[in-house]
């Protein structure tokens, strides 16, 4: 019976250490702990004199009275890198991970400054947004991104990670997509942990298995592979998939393929498209369910890292597929209701979820309207104007979903005047699903609404972003739409 038990165990522990070492390589994702559980070596405190102290593994700052914000910072720097860290705070303070940050003689007398992953357990519940710590302040707060301010545990011990890889910066807390910062301003510096100065002394923030790696270099690609599946929809989907091939295959980044379906009411079963050949797919399609095996094929696809584009009535398809709904994160029509999940409104600048009841999806009649970027420091809507106008279209309104790892990049205002709902609807927006990238563009109804450039140059942005999870589009063109006038490019677009 000993032996047994010993046996079984050994087993157990062999395949348990072959298996984590399977996901390492599999992740790429080689670990190096930046504090050793007793003491402090490799640190060094740097702007205030808030206590920091090691106890039980953890690091314990401690506010301290009339001292600026302290910083226990590495002694090492660090360019690109995976970062991962769990957190504890005390209701009522403020703190923060520095990355990337700096204390130099000519700035500031040697002030501590740069990207600081924001630790906010304060109603607002911006953890893993970004500021810029004595510098430009906030650059990627979480007001557009309701989920990720619900993903804070108040009390409790909370997970960072952060993958700082060039010009972009995400964060995640708790598994949760928060920040999806793109900006070049400094690559390499300190990592820190900030106590905040503070009116009372002894509040307390603790840290622990703070662990760095390094990001596989990702092989350099020239062009992308795009999938637009078609075939079945209430919109002139044969009209629109050329128009929309040509305008990702004339940017030199993309080639196109496309994948269309029987029609509506022939049989499905031999529809299988190979999602895992490309690096992002275009949704141009509503109509009946894919077989069982397709639905599967692209939620694997997904999850393991895909990019999708949900190109404006792609939202209204499969009511009923509860992945498919996870992907659009909103949707509308289908029979959509609150069952489907809430609706995006917004409270000021926030948005907040509403479960008010009602069927999801509706627009008034066709007419320009503006759109509002949002979230000015994301690799699809850095540089836009704050407010754009789009050409004649629906407004989509109303779409209802989980939402989940949903961040709002742009709004547009639905007049009642223009029969809309006197909200300001969630436009383009980006989801996470598992390690996959998902952009909605609700705009887009007909060919001659593809030559809006505004509509254009997200779909670019947006594709590659899903593709890829950045953006080398940097420059926004010149012939982009202003706040209140509308753009159109390539008069061979125009019906
Ligand atoms: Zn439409």
């Amino acid at each position: 019976m000993k032996r047994y038990f010993t046996i079984s165990t050994i087993c157990i522990m062999v395949y348990l250490s072959l298996n984590t070492g399977l996901v390492r390589a599999a992740r790429g994702e080689k670990w190096e702990s930046l504090f050793d559980g007793k003491t402090l070596n490799g640190w060094i405190q740097r702007n205030g004199k808030a206590k920091y102290e090691v106890e039980d593994g953890v690091i314990v700052g401690a506010t301290v009275l009339k001292t600026p914000n302290s910083f226990l910072c590495t002694e090492k720097m660090y360019s690109d890198f995976i970062l991962e860290l769990e957190f504890l705070v005390e209701g009522g303070m403020n703190s923060g991970v520095q990355i990337r940050s700096n204390s130099l003689e000519n700035y500031k007398n040697y002030r501590v400054h740069g990207y600081q992953v924001e630790i906010d357990p304060s109603p607002r519940a911006y953890s893993g947004g970004i500021y810029d710590e004595a510098r430009r302040g906030w650059l990627y707060d979480l007001k557009n991104s309701p989920h990720a301010r619900s993903a804070f545990k108040q009390g409790q011990w909370n997970k960072f990670r952060v993958e700082a890889i060039g010009d972009s910066i995400k964060t995640w807390l708790n598994g949760v997509p928060a920040s999806d910062l793109k900006d070049d301003m400094t690559s390499t510096g300190f990592i820190a942990l900030q106590v905040h100065g503070s009116k009372e002394a002894g509040h307390k923030v603790r840290w622990r298995n703070i662990r760095i790696a390094q990001p596989k270099p990702k092989p350099a690609k020239s062009i992308l592979k795009v999938l637009i599946v078609d075939g079945q929809n209430n919109h002139n989907w044969k009209g629109t998939t050329p128009v929309l091939k040509s305008i990702l295959e004339d940017s030199g980044m993309f080639e196109v393929d496309v994948a269309t379906s029987p029609a509506k009411g022939q049989p499905m079963s031999g529809f299988k498209p190979n999602f895992a050949e490309y690096d992002v797919a275009v949704g141009n399609y509503t109509g009946a369910d894919w077989p069982e095996e397709t639905q599967k094929a692209f939620m694997d696809y997904m999850s393991s890292g895909g990019g999708f584009v949900v190109y404006h009535a792609a939202d209204n398809a499969f009511p009923k597929w509860k992945e498919y709904n996870e992907m659009i994160g909103l949707g509308g029509w289908g029979g959509r209701d609150e069952k489907s999940g809430p609706m995006i409104r917004y409270k000021g600048n926030s948005a907040v979820f509403d479960d008010t009841p009602g069927r999801g999806g509706t627009h008034g009649p066709q007419h320009e309207f503006q759109l509002i970027t949002r979230q000015r420091n994301h690799p699809i809507t850095a540089g836009l104007p704050e407010k754009w106008m789009h050409v004649k279209d629906e407004l989509y309104s109303k779409l209802r979903g989980p939402a989940k790892n949903l961040t709002v990049l742009a709004t547009a205002y639905a007049d009642p005047e223009k029969g809309g709902t006197g909200e300001h609807e969630p436009i383009l927006f980006t989801i996470g699903y598992g390690k996959g990238r998902i952009f909605q563009t609700a705009l887009g109804h007909n060919v001659e609404q593809l030559s809006s450039v505004g509509f254009i140059f997200t779909l670019l942005r947006g594709a590659e972003w899903a593709a890829t999870g950045n953006v080398t589009q940097t420059k926004v063109p010149e012939d982009f739409p202003t706040a209140d006038k509308a753009s159109r490019r390539g008069a061979g677009l125009l019906q």
